[in-house]
């Protein structure tokens, strides 16, 4: 028997997550973070967690050094709203001497004044920007208090071009038929890597009250059926900066990582 441990979801990417605010204005319909506030655990209403509340204990905290690279936000994006406290926190972060992983559906701005605040750090920051698609309809259905796909698109080549490590989430998947195109009009602005995940738990996370949104989840839910992933896989495993999260990896028969933070 294999009693080797496996590791999922932030745990593929980092040793150890750090937030510092409550809620997040990005709204989006499929988020684990909002599911547990609301539905699982209560603390607060659905219509309640798109207002951005600062923690500002957590914001005054001084960092430790961790023992591998921290991913920062994960419950919450850096808005121009939360833009303050992020700063201070990432700033926090860098000054210990950690590896930061910066996950975002980028606000141009925000990204713009990162780069600008944080150009001595580029070695120990590396950006993730979450684009599920690049068709807009899709991701103002999904996401709908985030960035358009040129704003991201955008944040991503200004993060490239100043120099920083940059990366692409492409989980949850939002457009698989699409994925080809997708890809191939990110790469040429990423230099660690593009991770393809599918969205997890879908019928227990996002509520299917209307026409469009029992579509909107039999779209994904065809998009990522075994044997689409396996189509998916054969089509750009060999495509070097691709990597796979573990929703992908146990169907096509990949070991799944076994510590984490290895983010590979
Ligand atoms: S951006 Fe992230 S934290 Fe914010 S609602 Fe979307 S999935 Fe949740």
């Amino acid at each position: 028997m294999n009693s080797q441990k496996t590791v999922f979801g932030t745990k593929e990417w980092s040793v150890a997550s750090v937030n510092c605010v409550i809620g997040c204005s990005h709204n989006c319909r499929y988020c684990y973070a909002r599911y547990n506030a609301t539905a699982r655990f209560h603390r607060m209403a659905p219509h309640q967690w798109p207002i951005m509340l600062v923690r500002s204990v957590d914001v005054r905290k001084k960092q430790r050094q961790y023992p591998g690279t921290v991913m920062f936000p994960t419950t919450h994006d850096i808005t121009p709203e939360v833009m303050e406290p992020c700063v201070i926190v990432l700033r926090s972060l860098l000054e210990a001497g950690n590896t930061v992983l910066l996950v975002s559906k980028p606000h141009f701005s925000c990204i713009a004044s990162l780069c600008w605040d944080f150009g001595k750090y580029e070695g120990q920051l590396l950006f993730r920007f979450t684009i599920g698609a690049d068709d807009d309809r899709l991701l103002r259905y999904w996401e709908p208090g985030a960035s358009n796909y040129q704003e991201r698109l955008s944040s991503l080549r200004l993060a490239y071009r100043k120099g920083f490590r940059t990366s692409v989430s492409i989980e949850p998947m939002l457009d698989s038929p699409n994925i080809f195109r997708h890809v191939t009009n990110l790469s040429p602005f990423v230099t660690d890597s593009i991770w393809i995940g599918k969205l997890n738990n879908i019928r227990s996370r996002v509520r299917a009250e209307t026409d469009e949104d029992r579509t909107a989840i039999k779209r994904i839910e065809d998009g990522q059926t075994n044997e689409r992933i396996f189509e998916i896989y054969n089509s750009l495993k060999d495509f070097p900066l691709i990597r796979w999260k573990d929703s992908v990896k146990k169907i096509v028969g990949i070991q799944a990582m076994s510590e984490p933070g290895r983010d590979e």
